[in-house]
């Protein structure tokens, strides 16, 4: 028995059409599962998806805004309706907007909050029917602003440290519904998001190396080994865990 083997299983990957969730889109179509890859951008959304098909994957693009919880409802259903089932949801899709916590208005510290935390929970509300069918796996994605705090990403820390006590009240719910719930907190990976930082801040490349025992920036590559084990029967008596994936970074001091 391969307990990585995700053949005939269905994953939605929210922010699936670039960056970690692509990464871990990858991965998981490279064990064998059927992609819903989700973005608002469907030229990204297009590309995605013929990257998977092209490395031999099955894979659709379903264009959605996840802070919508009539998008995330049509999400569920076009996941049914094209493969008939939902196994593995990947609540990935995320932003951040870099300000002193004095400077947010009230709606960008919402549109944070609704796109990280809200999204998740309305995305796995709307699976949950599914996934419970025949069990099944939520993967949420935080990050190091979940156990660290800093000065500039008031509700993008806010929110990912929420995804944590998400995570551990869907895995208390719905152990009862085999469905193992758990979140992956990823170090400082090479994507869009953090090439923008990168660039807004001009010593953050030699802090991130400095910081990072690895010694090096993570891809969206080093992000599909996690999602494989986390949606796979390998991960079947592990639930409302936060796992980093970190080169080492919430290990050091
Ligand atoms: P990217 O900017 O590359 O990807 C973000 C993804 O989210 C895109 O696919 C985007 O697609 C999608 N998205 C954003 N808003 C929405 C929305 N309202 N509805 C649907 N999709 C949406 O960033 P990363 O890959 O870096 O980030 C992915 C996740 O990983 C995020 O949750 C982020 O917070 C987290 N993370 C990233 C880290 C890093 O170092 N890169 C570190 C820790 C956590 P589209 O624009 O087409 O909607």
């Amino acid at each position: 028995m391969n307990l990585f083997d995700l053949s005939g299983k269905v994953a939605i990957v929210t922010g699936g059409n670039g960056g970690i969730g692509l990464g871990m889109a990858k991965g998981l179509a490279g064990a064998g599962a059927r992609l819903l890859i989700v973005g608002r951008n469907a030229g990204k959304n297009t590309a995605a998806v013929a990257e998977l098909v092209q490395a031999g994957a099955e894979a659709a693009a379903f264009a959605a805004d996840v802070t919508k919880e009539a998008e995330c409802e049509a999400i569920a259903a076009a996941a049914v309706e094209r493969f008939g089932r939902i196994d593995i949801l990947v609540n990935n899709a995320g932003v951040n907007i870099r300000k002193q916590p004095e400077e947010y208005t009230l709606e960008e510290w919402q549109s944070v909050m609704d796109t990280n935390l809200t999204s998740a929970f309305l995305c796995s509300k709307a699976a949950h029917p599914a996934l419970k069918r025949e069990g099944g796996k939520i993967i949420n994605i935080g990050s190091m602003l979940s156990i660290f705090g800093t000065s500039f990403a008031a509700p993008y820390g806010a929110s990912k440290g929420g995804i944590v006590q998400l995570t551990k009240a869907l895995a208390s719910a719905w152990a009862k519904d085999n469905i193992q719930v758990n979140a992956v907190l990823p170090g400082w990976i090479d994507t869009e998001l953090t090439r923008e930082a990168r660039t807004a801040i001009p010593v953050l490349n030699s802090r991130v190396l400095m910081r990072t025992p690895a010694r090096r920036w993570g891809t969206p590559d080093d992000m599909a080994g996690i999602a494989v084990f986390l949606a796979s029967r390998a991960s079947d008596f592990i639930t409302g865990a936060a796992i980093p994936v970190d080169g080492g970074y919430s290990a050091e001091i």
